[in-house]
């Protein structure tokens, strides 16, 4: 499953064939650091305090080895994981559900307030292996008998401080008080306030402490910025950056192999010469891709951490941190692919809203400060391509003298048969020349043709409109369904062709868009994010297209007058 001999592996861990197959199949090429040390020590039967947040790959550290310990064919509660909220139940839940895809009929569920309790109870009585739950809904199920202990082995708290700062450690004490005191039990927090270290020292049996160390970082010349993006934003993120940066060769770092394979494809598709680099090709094949990028046939390298060791391509100018890195330290190593031998180099980071603390600890640990860039607009897009166009037109006319001659010939024979100017002529074969890659931005709408807000009320901008089929009930729905905000608080909702503009009182702003990000609206997932002015509704789309409607009007006029 790797073919790296240096570095530890997921089987040097003690992981029995169907989770190495399960954990294979979804990519992950090696263990992140907090897994390397948690997993041999959780199957050991060793309580656990993890110091790590979400990003380190935590949720597999426990997961893995109480999947292996437990008996499927016990068809009792045997592990019960406390979460701090309904989300990320429904995440550590599927999650498990992946992992024991091979191990034949663990049963799994995420258990937490809001849903239905008959349902639930229904659920639980049809036999779970693994009750994923918020402590709220746990407590109410324990109380009520329908979630019993009596056959439980593990129980996990996962991000502990965030159950305390959210109310919860009381219930998370009673709960941990109606667990059998022998089993074994791992605790997870970022940080360690005393409320959880007292949690701690009371119900884990000697545990051990594993924080994620870092060396003594050397911190490469790179200028270093970051982006705050939603996960389905990235690719868009990316190809803008492409085609912004003034890029030579550009390394993006994703966490596994079928990332990396998926997010090539479909650069290629888009146009971008991009190779995926990772642990599951053979030497030969990572060389021919290096060999590649080394003579600029391929520019953009798509790898993960494990392949990306040791690859040294002078001209790589800029390394994007697709998929965060799980500590410092490789972060550090992924930006040392760029500016060498002398050169300069640029790292961007991107960071989805529930990575900021990963963000704020890498700068901890390199001790320098990121520069905050905003996603590259349409606009900013066409800019370059039109600068890079007419570089490229000037260097034509001057050092291919030659070639032109036939091309003037064929210039001034059009010229002679359509009556149009040479201007437009020119114009036209500009345009035909980025088909698909316009070199002017969408129209800049008047700003005032938008009212704006009323006071306390906030724009929000979702990339859906008429032509998604989008209705208002779809957008009501969804915000109301999905971040729980009163249906009848929202205010005006405008639908355009591509996109749609929502009101909402100011106060929800925060929860709408955290939860809506990658929401499903008419079954198309939707980003969502606050408006800008720069997108002020010009509804481009329409005009687009009267201005194709006119043009060609106008070439079935001359056609006729010939
Ligand atoms: P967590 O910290 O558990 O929330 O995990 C963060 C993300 O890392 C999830 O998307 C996991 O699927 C992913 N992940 C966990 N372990 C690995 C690994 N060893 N290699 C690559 N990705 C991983």
């Amino acid at each position: 499953m790797n073919n790296f001999p240096d570095g530890e592996t997921f089987h040097d861990l003690g992981l029995g064939e169907p989770l190495l197959r399960a954990v294979d199949d979804v990519g992950y090429e090696a263990p992140t650091p907090i897994q390397l040390k948690v997993i041999p020590l959780m199957l050991a039967g060793r309580d656990v305090i993890g110091q790590a947040q979400t990003g380190t790959g935590k949720t597999a550290a426990f997961a893995l080895p109480i999947l292996q310990r437990l008996d499927p064919r016990q068809r009792e509660v045997q592990a019960l994981i406390l979460t701090p909220t309904r989300e990320l139940a429904i995440q550590v839940a599927e999650a498990i559900h992946t992992y024991s895809r091979h191990l034949g009929g663990v049963r799994v569920a995420p258990i937490y307030g809001g849903q239905s309790i008959q349902k639930q109870i229904g659920r639980l009585r049809s036999g779970l292996h693994v009750v994923v739950g918020t402590p709220g809904r746990v407590m109410d199920h324990l109380r009520r008998g329908t979630l019993e202990l009596g056959a439980i082995q593990f129980v996990v708290l996962d991000e502990g401080d965030e159950m305390l700062r959210m109310g919860f450690i009381e219930d998370v004490e009673w709960i941990l008080a109606q667990a059998p005191e022998e089993i074994q039990k791992a605790l997870f927090s970022a940080t360690m306030p005393p409320a959880i270290r007292r949690i701690a020292d009371r119900y884990l049996h000697d545990p051990v402490v594993v924080e994620t160390e870092h060396k003594t970082l050397t911190v490469p010349e790179v200028e270093q910025r970051f982006m705050h993006v939603a996960e389905q934003q990235k690719l868009d993120a990316l190809t803008r950056i492409l085609e912004t940066e003034e890029v030579e060769a550009a390394l993006v770092f994703v966490r596994t192999k079928v990332g990396a394979a998926e997010l090539a494809e479909k650069l290629d598709a888009r146009g971008y010469a991009a190779r995926a680099m990772h642990g599951d090709m053979n030497q030969a094949q990572r060389e021919a891709v290096i060999r590649q990028m080394r003579n600029r046939q391929v520019e953009t390298v798509i790898a993960t951490d494990v392949a990306a060791r040791g690859l040294d391509v002078e001209h790589i100018s800029h390394v994007v941190n697709y998929d965060i890195p799980y500590d410092a330290e490789s972060y550090v190593h992924r930006i040392g692919r760029t500016a060498r031998a002398g050169r300069p180099g640029t790292a961007i980071l991107f960071v989805t809203p529930r990575q900021k603390r990963l963000l704020r600890d890498i700068e901890r640990f390199t001790g320098q400060r990121m520069d905050p860039m905003k996603v590259p607009s349409e606009a900013d897009v066409a800019a370059r391509r039109a600068t890079l166009f007419k570089e490229s037109l000037l260097r034509t006319l001057q050092e291919d003298e030659g070639e032109l001659q036939h091309y003037l010939q064929l210039v001034h024979e059009l010229f002679a048969e359509s009556g149009c100017d040479m201007a437009e002529i020119a114009a036209a074969s500009a345009y035909l020349a980025h088909e698909g890659k316009p070199l002017v931005a969408p129209v800049e709408p008047e700003p005032e043709s938008v009212p704006q807000p009323e006071d306390g009320m906030v724009r929000l901008f979702v990339d859906a409109g008429r032509r998604d089929g989008v209705r208002p009930g779809d957008i009501v729905g969804a915000i109301a369904n999905e971040a729980g905000i009163p249906g009848k608080s929202i205010g005006a909702i405008d639908i355009y062709d591509r996109f749609t503009y929502v009101e909402l009182p100011a106060q929800y702003r925060e929860q709408v868009l955290e939860r809506m990000s990658g929401a499903m609206i008419r079954r198309r997932q939707a980003n969502i994010r606050p408006a800008t002015t720069a997108d002020q509704p010009a509804d481009g789309s329409n005009k687009d297209k009267k201005r194709k409607r006119k043009e060609s009007r106008k070439r079935k006029a001359r056609k006729s007058s010939r």
